[in-house]
This record gives structure tokens, sequence and C-alpha cells, in this order.
């Protein structure tokens, strides 16, 4: 069969603190969910961040970014630690991650949130709201007002310090969003909220317009409007009530941060980032979490999931990330447990033996 098993290339990116750790178990399970549904993949692994910072002196190698563009999907640990905060700017790993993305070219930021039935004890809220919460939060990562110009500082008329920023968007940016949002709440249970500020905003406005404009193209997609201000009360009231939300760079990066919060579990959770053709970018929303790195205490179940939807959003193949995140469901009503979402009752474990349990999940759920 191997003759005829499809192949991928997929660049690893490790990165700092706990990023070895939680990659190392998220490639063995690719590897055993791809042999199971007949994929093969060739790893290449590259340095990223404060590791090729030490090694080359920039936290984003050229040879690292040129191998990313050349795979067809990049699977990314965390970055960054101590070690490296005082650094200037451009010797940030931070700032890497900011150059991958722009060479990748990935506007597009997907970042579900559910509250899995096993962990609705760990959710900030009240038991009856958190259950069953199961949305997905589509950011615009390329544009806006983290990018618009004029931006800078300076003087107003009567003489006051003022800083200023400009929110721009084109019609070609909210257009390419609004298709991977739709896209995206198909695959899921086909409602899409747009969230925006069009009472106030011109953006906004536009937004709005080009998003109701792309809706002709889905009309199996059920498609709602809320304000942000309504937006970020309704995710606290009753977040039940979001399937998938779409929304601009700002709004999305508080938005996303208030849903991820909603699960309490910082090491589960996933993200994808997505161009229009190009290789997407898959990583955990956590950081490199430099005060457990090296202890085997990380849960690797971000990363995971984070491949998962590498398979899924990534490269199509929708059977294969399916089985992983019956794995993932599978081990943890089993009841193995990392410290991070540990509870009384179960049994804990460090990031390698978790890798394990998923790993004999992912076999026997043939
Ligand atoms: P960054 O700025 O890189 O996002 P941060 O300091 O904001 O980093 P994290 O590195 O994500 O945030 O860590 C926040 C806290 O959550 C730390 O106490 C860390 O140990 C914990 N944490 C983060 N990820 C995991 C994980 N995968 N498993 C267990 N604990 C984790
Ligand atoms: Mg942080």
């Amino acid at each position: 069969a191997s003759s005829t098993a499809k192949s991928y290339n997929i660049t690893l990116l490790p990165g700092d603190g706990i990023g070895p750790e939680v990659i190392s178990v998220a490639k063995n399970v690719l590897n055993l969910a791809g042999s199971i549904e007949g994929i093969e993949f060739k790893f290449n692994e590259k340095l990223m961040g404060g590791a090729a910072l030490d090694a080359t002196g920039v936290p984003l190698p050229e040879e690292t970014l040129t191998a990313a563009k050349q795979s067809d999907a990049v699977l990314l640990g965390a970055i960054g630690g101590y070690k490296w905060d005082k650094n200037e700017k451009h010797l940030k790993p931070e700032t890497g991650l900011l150059q991958l993305r722009e060479g990748l070219k990935v506007f597009a930021n997907l970042r579900p949130a559910s509250v899995l039935p096993q962990l609705v004890d760990a959710s900030t809220l009240k038991k009856e709201v958190a259950e069953g919460v199961d949305l997905m939060v589509v950011r615009e990562l390329t544009g806006g007002i983290y990018f618009g110009k004029p931006r800078g500082f300076g003087t107003d008329e009567n003489g006051n310090e003022i800083g200023f920023n400009t929110e721009v968007y084109a019609a070609y940016e909210i257009d390419r969003i609004a298709r991977i949002a739709f896209e995206t709440a198909r695959k899921r249970s086909g409602k899409l909220c747009s969230v925006d500020k069009a009472n106030v905003l011109e953006a906004s406005m536009l937004w709005r317009k080009r998003v109701i404009a792309i809706a002709a193209e889905y009309p199996d997609v059920e498609l709602s409007h809320m304000y942000v201000d309504n937006a970020a009360m309704q995710l606290v009231r009753n977040p039940k009530q979001f399937d998938t939300i779409v929304t601009n760079n700002i709004f999305g990066d508080i938005l996303s941060d208030e849903a991820s919060m909603i699960t309490g579990s910082i090491g589960m959770l996933p993200s994808a980032s997505l161009s229009s053709s190009g290789p997407g970018l898959f990583e955990p929303i956590h950081g490199s979490a430099p005060d457990i790195a090296g202890q085997d205490k990380a849960n690797p179940l971000a990363t995971i999931l984070s491949a998962a939807m590498l398979l899924k959003y990534g490269l199509g193949e929708v059977a294969a990330a399916e089985r992983i995140e019956l794995a993932v469901l599978d081990a943890l009503n089993r009841g193995f447990r990392t410290g991070d979402i540990y509870s009384d009752g179960n049994k804990l474990v460090g990031c390698k033996e978790m890798g394990e349990e998923v790993l004999k999940s992912v076999d026997t759920k043939k």
C-alpha cells in the first residue's frame, strides 16, 4: 500500500521551552494516524525562535522560511522565554513568528474553543453555561488597525501630545477572510456570526457589506451579524449560541482570548493560520511555558489537536483528523490528565505518557 500512499511534507518548528516536548509527541501521533489512513509524512525539522537566535543570530533563518514555504503544512511548538526577553525587537523570538506569518501570508486565524464534557469544571463559567460550548473564532490576521497607515505620535492643533492609528480594510481582504469563514462554518454546523462595529466605524460598514455580498456564494450557511460590544457580552452570557464567528484583526484578538478563557484549559487549545493557497501554520495557542519546560509536565493535547487541524484545514485529510480528535477524547475518557487539567480521581501523567495514551487510542479506534 505504501506505493499508493499519499505523501505530504511537513515542516516541524519545535522552538523553545516546552515546544520540543509537545512537538515530539504530536509528530508520533501524526505518523500513526497517517499510517492507518494511508498517508505518509516526510518531516523536516527546522530552527525557529530563541533556538534559532542562539544558533544563527536571527529568530527566523532564511533556511527555515524557505523550507516552510515549500512544504505542505507547518507545525510549530512554541517560542520565547525569559532568556531573550530583554533582546532588541528584531532579535526577539516573537519577531520570528511575525515574520513567519508574513512570509506565509496567513491572513486567517482559526481558534476553536470547546468545553469538553470531561473538562467542564475547568471553565471559568457556571457549569450550565459552559456545558456543550463548541465554537470557532475566525480572525483576520494581516490587515486592520494593527497595520493601517497613517500611524504614529504627534501633536494636535492645541499642542496636545497624541498617538494615532488607522483601521483600513480593502474589499478583497474582507472577501477572502469571509470565504474562509463560510467554508469553516460549512465544515461545522453551518452557522456563521460576523462581528463588527458597523454602527460607528466605516471599516466595519464595508466589512458588513462585503460579508453580506459573499454570503450569496454560501446559501447553505446561516449568517447573522452582531456588534462587538454585544458579542463580548454574549460570549460570557450564553456562549452556546455561537458556532463560527468571523471578525477583524483587533476584535478577533480580544474575542479569541475571551473564548479561550471560557474553556479554562490553555493546554488544550489549538490554532490554525491559513493563506489562500500556500501552506498553513498550525500551533497551540499557549506559549513556551518556561516554568515547566524540560520537566515532562507539559500538556501535549493542544499541539496534538493542532496536528488534527493541520490534517483537516491544511491538507483536507478529514478522516485522519477525526481519528486524532477521537483519540484525544478517548484518552481523557480513560482518565489520563496532565497537571494543568488534573482533577481528583483521575490519573496524573506527564507529557510523554499522555502522548503514549493518545497513541494507544489512535491505534485501537480503527
Ligand atoms: P507567551 O507570551 O509565549 O504566550 P505566556 O507566559 O503568556 O507565554 P504560556 O507560556 O502559555 O503563557 O504559559 C502560561 C501558563 O500556562 C504557565 O504557567 C504555563 O506553565 C501554563 N501552560 C501553558 N501551556 C501549557 C501546557 N501545554 N501544559 C501545561 N501548562 C501550560
Ligand atoms: Mg503571553
